[in-house]
């Protein structure tokens, strides 16, 4: 008989897992307390890279992350992913070169810019830097919009989701909890976001994260102003295929470790909009939203996947999950059906918390 799996969260990670699991045969449910995506997946920044990464083992899992990624776009038809590329100039001078050298010797993709070369390569900047680094396999992804479509492609294959009824605890042996009733089944997946750590306290494990807020800013949709992501001292920023430009309020959002934003997000968005027009002057860009995030960031800025020690009861936590989600997705299907772990999942287990 199909393995009958309960997945808590339907943000792009659950939904991935969701996809692969119930394509792969398995009967899964979904359970969400509120819509889908409504979490971090719908106030993602999307880009998908391994120019960042905390660790050799990391920027491995990144590096097949995005191989990932196209081989979902072959097993659930268009993902919305672009591949534009990337073009960073948040370091300079020897800061750069070291970034370039070691990206290099572990043998990622990348082509050193003059500024000539970035001003040919993106028309509109008023004041193009002197040097930047290409990453040219890196794209970026629209997460509400792939965590639709995940779960659409779920649903095709028999997943069924329950909507806005939120979990309140967790028992071994696959047991949910709602104000409505227990769900069981087989096995539980727990996707939960930022919510992982409160459900999982509940079941007596300490999984501990990080307070990391985050404010996006999307502009109305302006005529084409920008080819690739662009990776500046200020921002990152890129513009989406209706035009919107998208950009994280703060520098360098990946590391970014802020614990608390004090500012009133509108007066942020107005400081980081004048940014962006001085970049590309000349272009008539207001903001339309603005929105406040908690990024789900375990303990140590590295996933937290793997069984929990509790019956029947295995974890999926991470930041960079635009990046991560279609091989997580993968990986956790394999594992969990298969029962054989994955290697490259070995460092990111949920037991060093312990
Ligand atoms: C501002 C910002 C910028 C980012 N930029 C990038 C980027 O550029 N690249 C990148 O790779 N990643 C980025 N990320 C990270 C990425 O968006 C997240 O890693 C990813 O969205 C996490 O997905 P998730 O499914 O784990 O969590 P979520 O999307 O948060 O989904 C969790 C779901 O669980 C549900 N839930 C919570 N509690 C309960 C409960 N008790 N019962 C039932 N359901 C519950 C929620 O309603 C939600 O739908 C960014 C995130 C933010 C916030």
């Amino acid at each position: 008989m199909a393995e009958r799996i309960t997945i808590v969260g339907a943000g792009v990670i659950g939904a991935a897992i969701a996809f692969y699991l119930s394509r792969a045969g398995a009967k899964v449910t979904v359970i969400d307390a509120a819509m889908p995506a409504s979490g971090a997946s719908g106030r993602s920044f999307g880009w998908i890279n391994a120019s960042f990464f905390i660790s050799p083992d990391h920027y491995r899992l990144r590096l097949t992350a995005i191989a990932a990624h196209h081989q979902l776009a072959e097993d659930l038809g268009p993902t919305g992913s672009q591949w534009p590329g990337a073009i960073s100039w948040e370091q300079k001078g020897d800061e750069l070169e070291a970034t370039a050298c070691q990206l290099e010797e572990m043998g990622y993709p990348l082509r050193r810019l003059t500024g000539a070369e970035v001003a040919r390569l993106e028309p509109a900047l008023s004041n193009p830097p002197q040097e930047a680094l290409l990453f040219p396999n890196e794209g970026a992804v629209d997460l509400a919009d792939l965590t639709v479509r995940l779960l659409e492609g779920a649903s095709r294959h028999g997943a069924q989701l329950c909507l806005g009824v939120p979990v309140t605890g967790l028992r071994p042996g696959a047991e949910v909890l709602t104000a409505q009733g227990t769900i069981k089944a087989d096995r539980v997946i727990l996707a939960a976001g930022t919510a992982c750590a409160g459900l999982l306290a509940g079941i007596g494990i300490s999984l501990p994260m990080l307070p990391r807020p985050a404010l996006i800013l999307r502009t109305r949709p302006v005529a084409p102003v920008m080819r690739h992501i662009l990776v500046t001292p200020d921002h990152e920023i890129r513009q989406d295929g209706a035009g919107r430009i998208i950009l994280p309020t703060s520098a360098n959002h990946q590391q970014d470790d802020s614990t608390e934003i004090t500012e009133l997000p509108p007066l942020v968005a107005d400081a980081a909009l004048a940014r962006l027009t001085a970049l590309f002057p000349g272009n008539d860009i207001a903001w339309e939203q603005v929105t406040l995030a908690q990024r789900p960031v375990p303990g140590d800025g590295l996933p937290a996947v793997g069984e929990t020690g509790v019956e029947g009861l295995y974890l999926a936590v991470m930041h960079s999950g635009a990046t991560l989600a279609a091989l997580i997705g993968q990986l956790v299907a394999a594992e969990v059906l298969g029962g054989s772990p994955s290697p490259i999942l070995e460092p990111y287990r949920p037991a060093r918390f312990a």
